[in-house]
């Protein structure tokens, strides 16, 4: 299981298609609205 870094919520990465790349790793989300909320500041959410 992968996690929602957005919302906290747990993701299947093998079902989920909401993903991210950011310095090389991949990221998933639960909606594109999770997605894009990332990708508009990624290192608030990743150290
Ligand atoms: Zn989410």
């Amino acid at each position: 299981m992968a996690k929602d870094l957005i919302c906290g919520m747990n993701i299947n990465e093998k079902t989920c298609k909401i993903t991210s790349q950011y310095q090389g790793k991949t990221y998933f989300f639960c909606s594109p609205n999770c997605k894009e909320n990332f990708e508009n500041d990624p290192s608030k959410y990743v150290d």
